[in-house]
């Protein structure tokens, strides 16, 4: 079990571009194709824009044509938490950080054959970290 990191709302809303802020504290989505990483190719690991956790690894990126960052898996399993989502009239399963619990996207089972899971992730919720 990871260390958690606990803030207040306050605390978030202060910190945060208020972009990350919706995105991660208010489980907020980017229009599909705006966002910095979905098309990025680039070698390096993806963290988290809240925390600094590091969530996802260039290598299982792939191009799902969605417009937005897409993953074959998270960089460790237990970098991330899922949780069922039933707004907007969908059940879906939410991604959330497992250490500061920002919501960062929704995992879909229609993911390339490693895994067969699509980790369907806000750009606004990443950062990234270019590989040496
Ligand atoms: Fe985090």
């Amino acid at each position: 079990m990871k260390d958690k990191i606990s803030k207040t709302d306050a605390q978030w809303r202060d910190e945060l571009d208020p972009e990350v802020y919706r995105i991660t504290r208010q489980k907020g989505t980017e229009f599909a194709f705006s966002g910095r990483y979905w098309a990025s190719k680039t070698p390096g690991k993806y963290l988290c824009a809240a925390c600094g956790e590091e969530l996802f690894d260039s290598e299982a990126k792939y191009d799902s044509g969605s417009g937005w960052p897409s993953f074959s898996a998270p960089a460790d399993p237990a970098a991330v938490e899922e949780k069922t989502d039933r707004s907007h009239g969908m059940i879906r399963t939410e991604v959330l950080c497992s250490r500061c619990d920002s919501h960062l996207g929704h995992v879909f089972p229609d993911g390339p054959p490693e895994t067969g899971l699509r980790y369907c992730i806000n750009s606004g919720a990443l950062d990234f970290r270019e590989e040496d």
